[in-house]
């Protein structure tokens, strides 16, 4: 496990080691598991790409309910900075209709794409909608939505690795990095 890494012209230093991440993960599981077992009707988790790639993957291993997956791809973010605003760039490929919907965030951080996709599944019929997110950013988070699931709360830096990434670098790593200034 290296303790520093560049990414194009950023250096950032391990943060949130492998193993606290994936306890954290089983945690989360844990609370899905109690919460929606024996449930008539399979819950559809939707995996925010790319970010939630490792998250999803990780935290789907640990569900023993069945569950049907849907994948969404949406944009706020340039280079380390949100723009605040949200775009679709990969909707839904089945209808959601009726169902009860968790959405798989990587991190939450102003709730700018978390608000705008709440609100985009509940127009598409979902009969409930639920959060989850390997990390919010507690402090910069400020809106009304309840973040459901949460597995590690973090401070308001830039982080990657487990799936994030700084422009398109860096989500292949197994730790998360935090940007070294
Ligand atoms: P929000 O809309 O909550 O401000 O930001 C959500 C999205 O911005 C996340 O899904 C993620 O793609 C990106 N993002 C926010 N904070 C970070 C961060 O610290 N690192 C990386 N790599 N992406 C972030
Ligand atoms: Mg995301």
């Amino acid at each position: 496990m290296e303790r520093k890494i560049k990414l194009h012209d950023k250096s950032f230093r391990l943060f949130i080691p492998n193993d606290e991440i994936e306890s954290a993960i089983d945690k989360v599981a844990a609370r899905m598991n109690a919460d929606f077992s024996g449930k008539e009707q399979p819950p559809i988790l939707v995996c925010v790409l790319n970010g939630s790639i490792l998250y999803t993957a990780e935290l789907m291993k640990r569900l023993d309910f069945d569950a049907e997956l849907l994948s969404i791809r949406l944009s706020s973010y340039e280079g380390t900075n949100s723009t605040g605003f949200v775009r679709e760039v990969m909707g839904l490929s089945r209808s959601i209709e009726g169902k009860e919907v968790i959405i798989l965030e990587d991190i939450v951080d102003t709730g700018a794409t978390i608000e705008t996709l709440v609100s985009m599944l509940m127009e598409k019929g979902a009969a409930s909608v639920k959060v989850s997110t390997l990390l919010l950013k507690k402090e910069v988070y400020k809106r009304d939505i309840p973040i459901d699931y949460v597995a590690i709360e973090i401070p308001t830096r830039f982080i990657v690795g487990f799936g994030l990434d700084y422009n398109e670098l860096g989500r292949n790593l197994k730790d998360i990095y935090v940007l070294d200034e």
